[in-house]
């Protein structure tokens, strides 16, 4: 059973330390969030899950990190100038302000009034000014990134060189980027600021290209799994022709169930694109169109590759995974709640996050607090495990109220240090999820609690 909705997660994050709203003492920024103790260490083990399966695991991606801000001409030929839009629309009679595509019945959000303005593009790029100049001097205009993936493909060349490439090979990101989104909102699924996980799989022009897509779509299954994502709530979407990206030939969005409450549950929560050759043949000096025309007379460099075997050279087409950090943390927050009743009637949150993901993998907790031996040896033990795992000492309240507390967080083991523990050298291991405990040797704790850390097992990456 995952979380009903998402204002369940809402207030378990901000009660818990997750998610904050932003700037809260100045009235709060529309859609703007802060993520608080545990919400960073959970960002931070999904990014380097996402990391780890792809950059370490595979042995045909590469990581990079490339600049917020970009030449301005990067946005240019990549069409984010001129096409990167969303479509507006105003309520005649309530005066809000919607995306065009996300109205449903054609009814107004706000008023459920009909009758609404012409749709008009508005650029979704945030802007910025470079250096000490003039507020109207247009050379200074600068873009923050709207996407990782530019940044990738203009590094193209400087990686494969760099690395040795051959194809078939990927460049991976993490990383910010910037929507002046229209209608911002649901918490942290859609703002104005988010974190992207992008990875550009380069592969021939011959390659088939569509399979490839489906193997991608395969492998995030996977890996969404093994962080804990039931199967169940996951939906694929093949995005019809008409609403294909304008460097597009296919696109299968991987949709969670983001509002189980509501007839339409569905929302992205990452794209498979077959980006074809558009962003690197764009971004070159040599390519011309069918007058033989420059296409690019700005760049410098041409991203052609050179392929020994059939000794041809031509412009790679790109198979590009693009997932949201944020939506990911949302998705695993929402399949990870579950309540549990326990012998007094009384119900308790349990969040069963993955232990990799878990922003802390024990707790230790002395049984009394005013016992300076119980509370020595809980320190020591903290101490002694910290540098194999996350673990955190606690002693705020009576040892009911900090395993509800480290259930409610997500963590997987409470060890619980009692007087019995300064005799026999032991400790209590309590598990989050079955509540049983176990009596484990100090000496053989550390061991004991890495074996069952282990991720949910994802499968080896199929060769392609
Ligand atoms: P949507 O249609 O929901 O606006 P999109 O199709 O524009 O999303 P992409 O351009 O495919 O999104 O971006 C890839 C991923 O980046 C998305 O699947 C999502 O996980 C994440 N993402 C995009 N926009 C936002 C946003 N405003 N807030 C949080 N995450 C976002």
């Amino acid at each position: 059973m995952p979380a009903p909705n998402i204002d369940t997660i809402v207030s378990l994050a901000k009660r818990r330390g997750f998610v904050f709203p932003s700037s809260e003492v100045y009235g709060g920024l529309g859609s703007a969030w802060d993520y608080g103790p545990l919400g960073v260490e959970l960002c931070n083990n999904v990014k380097q899950a996402w990391w780890r399966w792809l950059v370490y695991e595979r042995d045909d991606v590469e990581g990079i990190d490339s600049s917020i801000i970009l030449n301005r001409l990067v946005w240019k030929y990549s069409g984010h100038e001129a096409t990167f839009n969303d479509w507006l629309i105003d309520c005649r009679k309530c005066k809000g302000r919607f995306r065009a595509d996300k109205i449903v019945d054609n009814k107004c959000p706000s008023c459920g009034a009909s009758d609404w303005t012409e749709a008009r593009p508005f650029n979704t790029m945030l802007q910025t000014k470079l250096g000490a100049v003039a507020d109207d001097d247009p050379t200074a205009l600068a873009y923050l990134r709207p996407e990782t993936a530019q940044g990738i493909f203009i590094n193209f060349l400087n990686v494969q060189t760099a690395m040795r490439r051959k194809l078939p090979f990927g460049i991976a990101q993490v990383g910010k980027s910037f929507r002046n989104e229209v209608t911002p909102g649901n918490f942290i699924l859609r703002t104005r600021e988010f974190e992207q996980m992008e990875m550009e799989y380069f592969v021939s022009p011959t390659a088939e290209h569509s399979k490839l897509v489906d193997y991608w779509v395969e492998q995030y299954l996977e890996w969404f799994g093994s962080l804990g994502i039931d199967r169940e709530n996951l939906y694929l979407y093949e995005v019809p022709k008409e609403e294909l990206a304008h460097y597009s030939k296919r696109t299968v969005d991987i949709m969670y169930r983001y509002f189980p409450e509501r007839e339409k549950p569905w929302e992205e929560l990452m794209g498979i694109a077959w980006r074809t050759d558009f962003d690197l043949s764009i971004h070159s000096k040599n390519k011309v169109d069918e007058e033989g025309k420059r296409i690019n007379p700005d760049s410098t460099e041409d991203l052609s590759y050179f392929d020994e075997p059939t000794k041809q050279r031509f412009y790679p087409h790109v198979i590009e995974p693009a997932a949201g950090v944020n939506r990911t943390v949302l998705a695993v927050l929402m399949d990870a709640y579950s309540e549990k009743t326990n012998d007094k009637g009384e119900t308790r949150v349990i969040l069963k996050l993955s232990p990799q993901l878990a922003p802390i993998k024990a707790a230790i907790l002395p049984l009394a607090k005013n016992k300076p031996e119980i509370v020595g040896m809980a320190k020591a033990i903290k101490r002694s495990l910290q540098p194999v795992l996350r673990a955190v000492y606690d002693d705020t309240g009576g040892i009911g109220k900090l395993y509800a507390r480290q259930d409610e967080i997500g963590t997987p083991f409470c060890i619980t240090v009692d007087h019995q523990s300064l005799e026999d050298e032991a400790v209590t291991v309590r598990n989050r999820d079955t509540w049983e405990q176990e009596r484990i040797k100090v000496s053989e704790l550390a061991e004991h609690l890495q074996k069952r850390l282990k991720p949910y097992p994802v499968a080896p990456p199929e060769t392609i």
